[in-house]
């Protein structure tokens, strides 16, 4: 977890928008050579080689966050993340971001410092820089958008419609956990509305918890491509939830699947709390969400280059467009897969 400081006096009304954004940016320092003017000018100035990606994602407060149960750095932490994790999706290298935030007057300075220490963070350990963003008040509660950009590989950016038929289907990490983790939060959450002296026991759930207040996208993945020299046929990344991914993996790519129940990778802690809420394990690894894992399908000959790889697992294949998308159970029954991911609306 990401540590936190308390005290919030200043409301951001008093500072007004210049003071504000002054504030904020202050300790930031463009590090990368493709960044020539970040913060400060009415635009920045960037100059890069090749593709660009580019990728934007709003955050609303009360529809996909809710700050009874999430910290404000991890809030800022989170909300670069996840803009991240879509430039993996297309196999690029993340290289700015630009953070756009809307907040009502209650807010104060040093809430506002916590949401960008955790963007901060989030532009440090994954080696981004922030150019710029706009701030203005909301009638109400926080809105956050960014946007990111990145290089895409020489080879070209990885499509979600690229898999063919025989292509395995690999994903990486382990599903369901982020979504168990929000389940935990909610439920101590309640108990603490009727009871505020309830100290929260969390330590069976760090994983759950951690994988939904910080969740990391995999930067890792990319490099691992290059040296494993894999190049992926198709990708997306996994925010809706499994089933729904492979379904617009599927759709754009004009093919089908076959998904395999036992192959589905799930942590001990993710199938332990599952039995505890009394909820079946497979259904949420599919339909969870939030997971920030890459899905791939890469050919089959390079199924040799990943097999040992410990953050990769193949769980299906490729099939025709006339198979549809199956889900093969362990009692070996074919279910076609409906998308139950998460909606905003
Ligand atoms: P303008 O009036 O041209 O929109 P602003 O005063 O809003 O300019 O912004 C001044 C500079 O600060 C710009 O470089 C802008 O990109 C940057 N900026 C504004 N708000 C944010 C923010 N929330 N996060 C990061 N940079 C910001
Ligand atoms: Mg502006």
């Amino acid at each position: 977890m990401l540590e936190q400081k308390k005290a919030y006096k200043t409301p951001v009304e008093d500072l007004g928008e210049f003071a504000l954004i002054e504030q904020l940016t202050k300790s930031v320092i463009a590090t990368l050579p493709s960044t020539l003017h970040g913060i400060g000018d009415d635009a920045a100035v960037l100059k890069h080689e090749g593709e660009l990606v580019v990728s934007t994602d709003m955050l609303i407060e009360g529809v996909h966050f809710d700050l009874g149960y999430m910290p404000l750095k991890h809030l800022g932490y989170k909300a670069v993340v996840v803009n991240l994790s879509d430039i993996y999706a297309m196999g690029a290298q993340a290289t700015q971001v630009l953070v756009s935030i809307a907040v009502s007057n209650r807010f104060t300075l040093e809430a506002m410092e916590e949401i960008y220490a955790g963007i901060h963070l989030a532009c440090k350990t994954y080696g981004v820089d922030l150019v710029g963003g706009d701030t203005t008040s909301s009638k109400q509660g926080i809105q956050l958008s960014v946007t990111a950009l990145g290089i895409a590989p020489k080879s070209g950016p990885i499509m979600r419609s690229g898999a063919k038929e025989k292509d395995l289907l690999v994903v990486t990490g382990d599903l369901g956990a982020a979504y168990m983790g929000l389940q935990v939060l909610a439920r101590e959450n309640e108990v603490f509305k009727v009871n505020p002296n309830h100290k929260a026991d969390l330590d069976p759930y760090t994983y759950l918890v951690e994988r939904q207040l910080k969740p990391e996208a995999r930067k890792d993945i990319i490099a691992l491509f290059q040296a494993l020299e894999v190049t992926p046929t198709s990708m997306i990344d996994i925010s809706d939830g499994l089933s729904s991914e492979v379904l617009h993996l599927c759709k754009q790519s004009e093919v089908g699947c076959r998904l395999y129940e036992e192959k589905i990778p799930l942590d001990p802690q993710f199938i332990a709390v599952c039995e505890e809420f009394n909820v079946d394990s497979t259904t949420l690894a599919l339909s969870g969400g939030e997971d920030y894992e890459l899905l791939f399908t890469i050919k089959q000959a390079d199924f040799q280059k990943i097999k040992a790889n410990p953050n990769m697992t193949v769980i299906g294949h490729i099939t025709d467009k006339s198979d549809s998308v199956n889900l093969i159970t362990r009692g070996d029954e074919l279910i076609p897969i409906k998308a139950q991911g998460w909606k905003a609306f």
